[in-house]
């Protein structure tokens, strides 16, 4: 029983007596002991043995609640939560998981519109009737339509990396411009550059954490204040995302940073190999473990910077998109680090759409654009014709698309900007039957020719592998695109055998993407690894249908850091010449 566990059950408590318009110094009682628990360093139960100490000693723990926290120790259970959750009616639970919605505005719900699920609810909103409830309004009816998503799984409520991003930035921009803010950086999942984010981790240096932590409760996004402590401050922000705010002095930001990236295994990781060397890492600093392998003692070795953390146990510096608890502690202690590719070595950018099929912006808009984000070259990838819903090409009119990216080299290269050749290339359809959408006379006149496949994605393993191997070992095929065919949160991948894949493409000289759209990442960081390590070359994509979808490259770029990739792991940071050369035939 943890003490997060412990510190729930009450505030569910709480939730419940609120519903039920219970006395509200009662309700106020269980949430403050809640928040003691949680606070507590050490786990309560290590309290509750200590002979010099009592239950009783701590904040806000009466001799009522003491009790409570023992029954809860010894039985995992409590008699008067279990009361509680047979009074209240179930859908009460499921609507308090809607982010905004507390023990009130759930009662008042219920009571005036009879709720009994959260379709009921969806539809209230959809139907305006939620708004004229008290307490409620337009922009609350909004927002929880918004945040039904959460409330009924929480797993896929986890924000993209982009999103988190965005969210993160505009936060520690507002923390940033409080006087008392010396430094303020994301830690977590996002710092680390996963693929989804469940909440954000938000590290402070000052030495005035109040005034840092009002800044947070004040920042406009707030929905909901979850948690206020000493040095920690949680809240409910824009699309229900958790965020914690830790304020810590100048001395331990370096190793709270280090602990709050994460991930846990290689944080148990790195304490190991600290013990081993009579070291002890925590938040606050290293320091020496004291004789017989008790606790940390001593004034901290070092925690001012992550570097020095890491230098402390013999180590140089881990990326944080390597902190994954994998192989990266050895490879770190031989020196074997990779040298992860960076956004700056992308020069070209390999797939790409227009208004010719599904694209937003023209030909030249996008090139032009590609320029100005200083790409020396792009390849315009327009669906094949297979791909009737986007209006793919048929062969006239892919002919006469690569005569306007003639007319437009010729253009850009008398203008006098910045030099960037224009690739005529073609996003070609994998079909269900097998073979591609254009015939091979067509592809062998392209410059590049990405094969993706759309259709016929629930076949089974051996036919979608076979469509796949058989798309590689067409000579003209440069690249297979989005090569699972997921899409984050929304559709998993085809079933497709992924070593097969990497062993043709090896075998061929066929490149892989890693396509860069935020809900695409794939191939994704383990089979980027295993791509690299059969010697694959792997080209990062943006796959962009608009100006705008230029930008996305950064979290491709991120997904290859993930995988250890290098700079000469990936295909389009060669010069266009250097790529030429790579490529099959
Ligand atoms: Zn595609
Ligand atoms: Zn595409």
């Amino acid at each position: 029983m943890t003490n997060a566990t412990i510190a729930a059950a009450f505030e569910q408590i709480a939730d419940l007596l609120e519903y039920q318009g219970g006395n509200v110094f009662r309700v106020r009682a269980y949430r403050n002991a809640a928040r003691t628990v949680e606070g507590l360093v050490e786990p309560v139960a290590s309290v509750r043995t200590d002979p010099e100490r009592r239950l009783t000693d701590l904040d806000g723990i009466g001799a009522d609640l003491a009790g409570k926290i023992e029954t809860l120790l010894d039985t995992g259970r409590l008699p008067l939560l279990e009361k509680l959750e047979h009074e209240v009616p179930a859908v009460v639970f499921d609507l308090m998981r809607v982010p905004g919605l507390g023990p009130k505005k759930v009662k008042a719900l219920v009571d005036a519109l009879g709720i009994a699920s959260l379709a009921d609810l969806e539809t209230a909103c959809q139907d305006g009737k939620v708004r004229g409830i008290k307490g409620f309004g337009a922009k609350t009816e909004a927002s929880i339509l918004d945040n039904l998503a959460f409330a009924r799984d929480p797993e896929r409520a986890r924000l993209l990396w982009e999103e988190a991003e965005q969210i993160a930035r505009g936060l520690i921009d507002w923390l940033r411009e409080c006087p008392e803010t010396v430094r303020a950086e994301a830690a977590g999942s996002l710092r680390r550059g996963r693929e989804t984010v469940g909440d954000l981790d938000i590290l402070v240096e000052s030495g005035d954490p109040v005034p840092v932590m009002q800044r947070l409760v004040d920042w406009p996004e707030t929905d909901e204040v979850l948690l206020r402590g000493e040095t920690k401050t949680s809240v409910r922000g824009p699309r229900g995302l958790r965020i914690d705010l830790r304020v810590v002095a100048q001395e331990s930001f370096g190793a709270a940073l280090q602990y709050f990236t994460g991930s846990k295994e290689h944080n148990v990781r790195l304490r190991t190999r600290a013990r081993d060397r009579g070291l002890s890492i925590n938040e606050y600093g290293v320091f020496r473990l004291a004789d017989g392998g008790g606790g940390a003692s001593g004034p901290s070795l070092a925690g001012e910077t992550e570097p020095e953390v890491y230098e402390a146990v013999g180590l140089p510096w881990i990326p944080p998109e390597l902190r994954e608890g994998r192989d990266e502690i050895e490879l770190a202690s031989e020196g074997r680090l990779p040298q992860l590719v960076t956004l700056a070595d992308i020069r070209g950018d390999l797939h790409m759409h227009t208004t010719a099929t599904d694209g937003e912006d023209t030909l030249a808009e996008m090139v032009r654009a590609a320029r100005a984000r200083g790409l020396a070259y792009v390849a315009i990838t327009d669906h094949g014709k297979r791909v009737t819903m986007a209006h793919g090409l048929d062969r006239t009119r892919l002919l006469r698309q690569w005569d306007a990216v003639d007319r437009l080299n010729e253009s850009l290269a008398a203008d006098g900007e910045p030099p960037i050749v224009v690739l005529k290339g073609i996003e070609v359809d994998i079909l269900e039957k097998g073979g591609l959408d254009l015939p091979d006379e067509v592809l062998a006149r392209a410059d590049w020719v990405v094969a993706s496949l759309h259709y016929g994605q629930n076949q089974p393993r051996d036919r979608i592998t076979a469509r796949i191997v058989e798309a590689i070992e067409n000579p003209h095929v440069s690249v297979i695109g989005h090569p699972t065919g997921r899409l984050i949160n929304r559709r998993p991948p085809y079933d497709v055998d992924i070593e097969a894949m990497i062993e043709a493409a090896a075998r061929t000289g066929t490149f892989l993407e890693i396509n860069a759209n935020p809900w695409r990442l794939d191939l994704d960081d383990r089979h980027a690894a295993a791509a690299k390590a059969a010697g694959v070359k792997i080209v990062i994509s943006t796959d962009a249908h608009s100006t705008r979808g230029l930008d996305v490259m950064r979290c491709g770029v991120l997904q290859a850091r993930r995988a250890g990739l290098e700079k000469g792991d990936v295909a389009n940071t060669r010069t266009l010449a250097g790529l030429q050369k790579l490529m099959k035939q």
